[in-house]
């Protein structure tokens, strides 16, 4: 579920949100009508994982979480969610929203940390300091939620190497049972983009960014976390369950502006990014969708997209069921990679080595199936 609101704009964000609250009760009567609407998107009616994503689900109030959970439960059963997870930002957590969370459910809390380094914060453009997350961190781990996750971004040109060690070193210190790491990168649509453009900031740099990447896969590797996902990192058992069904291809229901839904098999459906889009369609009972029937090819490239980003690799046993015109590529561009040590072979997959990592993008690139 998507909640299209923040407080403000981070320099390097380029998802749909807005910072004007203004329609903010109008856009979550269209959220109520949308699920409505979508009722009938699943044969049963019952959930196993829910995320609340963003933009920041944290920024609504109490009466507003109330009124999200009832209208869910009106047309869902969330009695068995294997995962339920809301997005927060530091500065928005109080005690009274944790135990309200709790108490609908919630399990899991994703922590926009990004770093603890205050000179890291500034440059990104986010709200919170060093101090608010430790303060934030202290009052969830003592809460009843159990699972938590904090995302963290490296390649921050304020962060040196020594920086990173420093924002591994307190993941440690907490116990922190999963993280997600993402490598800083400048989308066209933001302030960053801005401030480099105009020489007021140092754009990151990519040997900076592998060396970086390096470093958290071996401090994870001796930590004990498994990247059982290119940017994902987890302690045994603790796996985010709902990505896993995006990157496992399974069927899911995205609701709110910008989001996406997948049928399993050929259909998407993509929700209208605009919230006034959103609300207008949405209050004269047509859902704001733009359907698209996914192509051999688009799935072929889903799979490798996803699947290479993930430890257990491209299974062998689905690459093979694709068209032989695709097997054959995948077959001829792959194998280069494989004798440079960058992907590996097993008896049922192609998966990526520790080499091979930091080239990800630049591997299934070459693997894409574009037809001339
Ligand atoms: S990074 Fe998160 S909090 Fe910042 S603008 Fe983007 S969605 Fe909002």
């Amino acid at each position: 579920m998507h909640i299209p609101f923040c407080r403000h704009r981070c320099h390097y964000c380029d998802f749909h949100f807005s910072v004007s609250q203004r329609y903010r009760p109008q856009l979550l009567s269209a959220l109520r009508r949308e699920l409505e609407l979508t009722s009938h998107y699943f044969a049963h009616r019952r959930l196993s994982t829910l995320y609340f994503g963003g933009g920041t689900p944290s920024i609504l109030s109490l009466s507003e979480w109330e009124s999200l959970f009832d209208a869910i439960r009106t047309i869902y059963s969330i009695e068995d969610l294997k995962e339920c997870t809301v997005e927060c930002n530091p500065e928005d957590i109080t005690a009274e929203l944790l135990e309200l969370w709790h108490a609908h459910g919630v399990d899991r809390i994703s922590l926009g940390v990004q770093s603890f380094r205050n000179e890291d914060l500034r440059y990104l453009g986010r709200r919170h300091d060093a101090m608010q997350i430790h303060r934030v961190l202290d009052s969830i781990l003592r809460s009843d939620i159990s699972k938590i996750s904090i995302d963290l971004i490296y390649g921050i040109p304020t962060m040196t190497m020594d920086g990173l060690v420093e924002n591994l070193r307190l993941v440690e210190q907490y116990d922190i049972p999963h993280f997600s790491a993402y490598a800083l990168t400048v989308e066209r649509r933001t302030a960053l983009y801005h401030f480099i453009q105009k020489g007021k900031c140092t754009p990151p740099d990519d040997s900076v960014i592998v060396e970086q990447m390096k470093l958290l896969m071996d401090w994870a590797q001796h930590t004990g976390y498994r990247q059982y996902e290119i940017s994902n990192f987890a302690k045994p058992g603790h796996e985010s369950q709902h990505n896993l069904v995006y990157w496992h291809q399974q069927p899911y229901l995205g609701v709110g502006p910008s989001a996406h839904s997948y049928d399993g098999h050929r259909r998407r459906h993509h929700v209208v990014a605009s919230n006034l889009a959103y609300i207008r369609s949405l209050r004269s009972g047509v859902l704001p969708h733009r359907v698209e029937y996914l192509s051999d090819e688009d799935l072929y490239n889903e799979l490798i997209l996803t699947r290479l980003r993930l430890e257990e690799g491209i299974p062998k046993d689905q690459l093979l069921g694709f068209p032989s015109a695709m097997v054959d590529h995948f077959c001829d561009s792959i194998e280069p990679f494989v004798q440079k040590g960058w992907v590996s072979e097993t008896p049922s997959a192609w998966c990526l080595t520790a080499q091979g990592k930091p080239w990800a993008d630049a591997i299934a690139r070459e693997v894409f199936y574009i037809r001339s």
